[in-house]
């Protein structure tokens, strides 16, 4: 079994619906190895073979596996996370049982669009970056025309967990962005 068990360690405020909940799993043991497989099986993944991430677009909730964590998005509360977590458990499990007769696939697969990177920007369209508004920076990044870090506010400590959460889903995608601590 690749997935023994996990532990819920950090229950956050989710960034786009704040009725919602972010979570973080650590995890026992190593699961980057299912990825390819659940890459080939799953349809609409972001796969960072380098990085050895997997972000799952599920019922419009996101998914991100890590070697030894799991990143929960747009959670109802912690009863859901550990129920999408032992989904989650199985489907590894599962999928890696069966990688003999599963074509690896260590594509990107599906690309990120300007409006999930515009729903973790700070939203006010103050133009510092030099763009007329926070959409157009958006649709600039995911064209890979400019950098996250010119946007200077998005690093400030006011929008912390959005940072976060944006530089984890670009990293995911294969982007370059700053490690934030
Ligand atoms: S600097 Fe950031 S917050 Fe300001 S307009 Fe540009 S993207 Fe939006």
């Amino acid at each position: 079994m690749l997935l023994d068990s996990y532990k819920i360690t950090r229950v956050l405020p989710c960034l786009a619906d704040p009725e919602k909940i972010r979570v973080i799993a650590e995890i026992s043991g190593e699961i980057h190895e299912a990825f390819p497989y659940l890459n080939a099986t799953l349809k609409g993944c972001i796969y960072n073979h380098p990085a050895l991430t997997l972000t799952i677009k599920k019922d419009g909730k996101l998914f991100t596996l890590h070697a030894h964590h799991i990143t929960l998005a747009k959670i109802e509360d912690e009863k859901e996370a550990e129920e999408i977590l032992g989904w989650l458990k199985d489907l590894i499990n599962e999928t890696y049982e069966k990688r003999d007769r599963i074509e690896p696939n260590f594509s990107k697969g599906a690309e990120l669009k300007a409006l999930d990177i515009f729903k973790l920007l700070p939203g006010t369209n103050c133009k510092r970056c030099g763009e007329p508004s926070c959409l157009a920076f958006a649709v600039k990044l995911v064209g890979r025309d400019i950098e996250i870090r010119k946007c200077d506010p998005l690093f400030s400590e006011k929008y912390q967990e959005k940072q976060k959460v944006l530089v984890e889903l670009l990293q995911a995608a294969g982007y370059e962005a700053p490690d934030v601590p």
